[in-house]
């Protein structure tokens, strides 16, 4: 019997595995990942009570193995697993016995049109790399979807085409209001800044570089990490930089062959100014009736927890996202099963700023987090919630702007009595306050404002700003000294 068992290679899974063996130097750990490289986080800096920050790179599974001496690594998919009698199958039909197991599984991404070929979604290095290859003989893709995904990438193809399609009114409302969305249209059409010379973050390595058991030649990648597309070539074959047409409160309404498109009589629209755009392998139908021809499309539309290994013959609960519901000590409804990252759901009362989103940084914090809880409960311990549930933090890069998204920066659960506080500068910085009572809420940060450990104190320590109100973003103000 194997007293700690962790599924999963991605950052949840791996952060879990480590913190594992650094509590328990002397128990055997088994981590088993279907894919043949884990991530490792690097270079982990706080850059507040809770922002953090820190790269990750792809690393061969034995690499795990020779940092946590007691760590094993298994590269096996896990078929099922039978909860009641601590028993986990591998697909090649081995058993292993537990004690206690932590699902880390991740997501799959939600794919429109799964079983059309020209329609990809973007996941793990695997996926990127069909996506480079399609993408350097393409003259135009329509990307679908406005959180993270899309916008980067919308940010990164050069030399080809782009119709952005989103369901909303604005760009990169999973993560921005309309008016930061407004603020970053600007960039959408300028040439990208050269990032020729700046040294890559990571060390990568790709499936090539590492053999792949033949049972097991469809490997399920871990989600990739910061910077993914930083330095990945995405360049069709147009002589153009970026070419972006964004259109608005759309969904997909079918995507034609192009036998079915000459034969429906539709016009398809014209970019460019060139009518003479010859034909394309798809064609994609919006809900405003637009028809565009496309090489292929990029599905960006979210992703859905990767549970199904788990759930028959089990009594998880599951939330209405999909998630394994997991409580405030990560345990899942079955016994001794913890789950933590993409895979699963907070079903605790979250504190008054936080809320889950699927993001690198809840899944290293959710992997650490369950392991202290798998080993407090094994010695009889109670622990209480970690501190960096306390506060929704996250640091990303849009449109090469640092964005920093603090507590409820978009008004999320808050009745309609809430202020809005505004600052923006166009080109520069956009800041974004959310008030309450004359206490803050939330707040957008985009730029290099300075402003994150101010405003991370000020949500945390709810002072009341009504005094303040009318200086709290006036730029000849010093705020961090004024509120020392
Ligand atoms: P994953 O990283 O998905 O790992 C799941 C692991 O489980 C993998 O190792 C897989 O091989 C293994 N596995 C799956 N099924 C089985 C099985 N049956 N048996 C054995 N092993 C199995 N987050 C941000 O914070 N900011 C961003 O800008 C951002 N951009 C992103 C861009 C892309 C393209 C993607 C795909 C995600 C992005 N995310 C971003 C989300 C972030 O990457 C994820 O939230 C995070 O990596 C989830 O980690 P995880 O460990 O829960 O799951």
């Amino acid at each position: 019997m194997t007293k700690y068992v962790v599924v999963g290679g991605g950052i949840a899974g791996v952060t879990c595995a480590e913190t594992l063996s650094s509590l328990c130097p002397e128990d055997e750990i088994l981590l088993i990942t279907a894919s043949p490289l884990i991530k490792a986080i690097t270079n982990y800096k706080k850059i507040t009570k809770t922002l953090e920050e820190f790269d990750v790179e792809e690393r061969p599974n034995i690499s795990l193995q020779s940092k946590c001496e007691n760590v094993k690594v298994v590269q096996k998919s896990v078929g099922s697993l039978d909860a009641k009698s601590h028993v986990l199958r591998l697909d090649d039909g081995q058993e292993v016995v537990y004690q206690k197991i932590c699902l880390c599984t991740g997501g799959k991404p939600k794919l429109i049109a799964e079983q059309n070929p020209y329609v990809i979604g973007i996941r793990d290095t695997e996926s990127v790399q069909e996506f480079q290859k399609r993408l350097s003989t393409a003259r135009r893709v329509m990307v679908v979807g406005n959180g993270g995904i899309a916008t980067e990438l919308v940010y990164e193809i050069e030399g080809c085409e782009v119709v952005w399609a989103i369901k909303d009114k604005s760009i990169s409302s999973t993560f921005v209001d309309p008016g930061a969305g407004q603020f970053f249209i600007a960039e959408l059409n300028k040439k990208k800044k050269t990032q020729e010379g700046k040294p890559s973050k990571r060390l990568k390595y790709t499936v090539d570089d590492i053999k792949i058991s033949e049972s097991n030649n469809t490997p399920i990648g871990g989600a990739l990490g910061p910077d993914w597309s930083a330095d990945l070539s995405m360049t069709g074959t147009q002589e153009i930089s970026h070419c972006v047409t964004v259109e608005k409160c759309v969904e997909v309404q079918a995507i034609h062959t192009k036998q079915e498109f000459e034969k429906s009589g539709k016009r398809c629209c014209v970019l460019s100014g060139n009518p003479d755009q010859g034909s394309w392998p798809i064609y994609v139908e919006l809900t405003n009736d637009k028809v565009y021809g496309c090489d292929f499309l990029v599905s960006a539309t979210g992703v859905v927890p990767n549970t199904a290994p788990f759930l028959p013959g089990n009594q998880f609960l599951i939330a209405d996202d999909f998630g394994i519901r997991v409580d405030d000590m990560m345990r899942t409804s079955e016994k001794d099963v913890y789950a933590a990252g993409d895979v699963c759901t907070a079903g605790w009362e979250p504190a008054k700023h936080w809320l889950q989103m699927r993001l690198w940084s809840q899944a290293r914090q959710m992997g650490a987090y369950s392991a202290q809880c798998m080993v407090a409960d094994m010695q009889g311990q109670r622990i209480s919630l970690d501190f960096c549930f306390e506060v929704f933090a996250h640091v990303t890069k849009f449109f090469n702007y640092k964005v920093i998204l603090l507590g409820k920066f978009n008004a999320q659960g808050l009745r309609r009595d809430y202020e809005i506080l505004l600052r923006v500068t166009k080109g520069l910085e956009y800041v974004k306050v959310v008030l309450r009572d004359g206490r803050m809420e939330g707040a957008i940060l985009i730029g290099e404002t300075n402003l994150e450990e101010t405003f991370e104190n000020l949500i945390l320590n709810q002072t009341d700003l009504t005094p303040f109100k009318d200086h709290l973003l006036d730029p000849d103000i010093d705020i961090e000294d004024f509120f020392d």
